[in-house]
């Protein structure tokens, strides 16, 4: 093997040149990268070489010799070890204007397109305890039934009360529910094993509604005391209108099982996004910053330009809340989701709505594409919201044989982004403008509404 110009456990004093997308100072010995937590553009730090790789190297601060101006000062550095908010050292107005210059990047290198304008970043005015929804391992730390999150790259649980970003409710319910179950004597998980009993305690509360949703992921099926013990959690949280216990007994990464029981209340709660109201499951997907959803939402519409006769596809639609924010202004909203229960909640979102002309599919967004290509479906604008990995070539393909007139892409992932929006260009759709909206502050996502149009 090729010698490394660092060795582990090297002491070394360094200079930060650059920060990466996850949010890692990099520093460079001899054309060899070290990326370095809790350091920003500018500063030296003496560090320790903690990890030594054939092209790239860890490494961890001992002191911090110089300060960039950037910095934010953060009290709890589990914060970043945990990945919970690896940006929290940074100031807010600079967080912006990383994730703007991230989508810039990727857009030059990954679509080749360098003349799309990147609007600055909306942000939003407290750019903490924003999280609606929280999902906490559960594991058993010196004996002990404990909740927080794990160390990056790894299953080790860091004991956390204060996340910074979730709504302080959460938090404060978190502590509470976590007593009763230690008072129950509930066994935690343990992941090497695929033994014990609780895997992750889900938090979900509605930003205008505050009804609070409580879901307990478990390894099996039966829950001993575990009505008592919801009963016991509405009481001392009355803002719980839902208690669900999860079944998953496989052995992997994915938090939610197939199977569900209600232990107290109703299956759903509700809450609001401008202006109409919303049912939400535990296993449907909801955005979890209302606040900047709603000018999420609002910049899609307003890039839209919607007139009464659109004929409009709601393409990953979750549970309807972008189609039906606009379903009255327009002709049709067409709209497909892959998970059955949001599909379910889609509909009866409309009809809480009195909407009546939105119709849902379950199913795959390309094959269903496909289905309403084939059965004469006409959009004229189509909305498209996928998950991190983006758009598929048969969907946009797809998409751009319907020949809207425009295409208003919902990306929370800039470089398969910057990949679809490539293709996009070939099959004769560019890019106008895309509007960053921080949904997620103090961390390094980046989610972004885009306008494309059809080429003259
Ligand atoms: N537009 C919604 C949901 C966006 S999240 C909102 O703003 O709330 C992306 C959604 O795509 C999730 O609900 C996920 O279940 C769904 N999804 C993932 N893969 C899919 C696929 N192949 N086909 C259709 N929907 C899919």
């Amino acid at each position: 093997m090729e010698k490394t110009p660092v060795s582990k456990n090297q002491k070394l004093t360094v200079k930060i040149i650059d920060l990466t997308y996850e949010g890692l100072g990099v520093a460079k010995v001899e054309g060899y990268p070290l990326f370095i937590e809790n350091t920003l553009v500018g500063e030296e730090a003496e560090i320790l070489v903690v990890k030594v790789g054939k092209h790239f190297g860890y490494g961890k601060v001992l002191q911090l010799l110089s300060e960039s101006s950037d910095r934010q000062p953060l009290d709890n550095l589990d914060l970043l070890r945990t990945g919970i908010a690896p940006l929290a050292h940074l100031k807010y107005e600079k967080q912006l204007l990383f994730k703007q210059q991230q989508i810039e990047n990727d857009l030059k290198k990954i679509a080749k397109l360098e003349n799309v304008p990147v609007l600055p970043t909306i942000g939003m005015a407290q750019p903490v305890g924003y999280r609606n929804k929280a999902q906490i391992p559960v594991r058993k730390i010196g004996g002990k039934l404990e909740t927080g999150f794990y160390r990056k790259n790894s299953h080790d649980l860091v004991p956390i009360e204060n996340f910074m970003i979730q709504d302080p409710k959460i938090d404060e319910a978190l502590l509470v529910i976590k007593d009763l179950l230690r008072k129950f004597g509930i066994k935690p998980y343990n992941e090497k094993e695929n033994t014990g009993f609780l895997r992750h305690i889900v938090i979900r509360r509605g930003h205008y509604s505050h009804e609070m949703m409580v879901t307990f992921v478990t390894h099996r099926e039966k829950f001993f005391n575990g009505k008592d013990i919801a009963q016991l959690i509405v009481e001392k949280l009355p803002e719980v209108v839902s208690v669900i216990q999860n079944i998953n007994e496989r052995a992997t990464n994915v938090i939610f099982g197939n199977q569900e029981k209600v232990l107290f209340g109703k299956s759903f709660i509700q809450d609001q996004l401008l202006g109409k109201t919303y049912q939400i499951s535990s296993r449907s997907f909801y955005q979890v910053n209302t606040v900047q959803t709603e000018y999420l939402y609002q910049t899609a519409i307003d890039f839209a330009q919607l007139k009464p006769d659109d004929v409009v596809i709601d393409a990953y639609c979750g549970i309807g809340t972008i189609g039906l924010s606009f379903a009255e202004r327009v002709a049709k909203v067409y709209g497909v989701e892959i998970v059955a229960d949001a599909v379910e909640d889609a509909r009866k979102n409309a009809e809480l709505n009195g909407i009546t002309n939105a119709e849902y599919e379950a199913g795959n967004a390309e094959e269903v594409m496909t289905k309403w290509l084939a059965d004469g479906v006409k959009p004229t604008v189509i909305f498209v919201d996928p998950p991190r990995k983006g758009l598929t070539e048969p969907f946009i393909k797809a998409a751009a044989e319907t020949a809207p007139e425009r295409i208003i892409y919902v990306s929370c992932n800039p470089a398969t982004l910057a990949r679809d929006l490539r293709l996009f260009d070939d099959l004769g759709y560019q890019a106008v403008k895309v509007q960053p909206v921080d949904l997620f502050p103090q961390t390094t996502s980046v989610e972004c509404v885009v306008l494309l149009t059809q080429k003259k």
